[in-house]
């Protein structure tokens, strides 16, 4: 299964789709929003 880990070491930087930063990897629940944008208190 070395297939899977080359997908997603291969994987694009995600960029938040409202400001444009790098978003941090980490779960990917959050979308294409960075910390910042996906702030709720925001
Ligand atoms: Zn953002």
């Amino acid at each position: 299964m070395q297939n899977v880990i080359e997908f997603f070491r291969t994987l694009p930087k995600k960029k938040c789709k409202q400001c444009g930063s790098d978003i941090v990897e980490k779960a990917d629940c959050y979308g294409n929003l960075c910390d910042e944008c996906d702030h709720p208190a925001r």
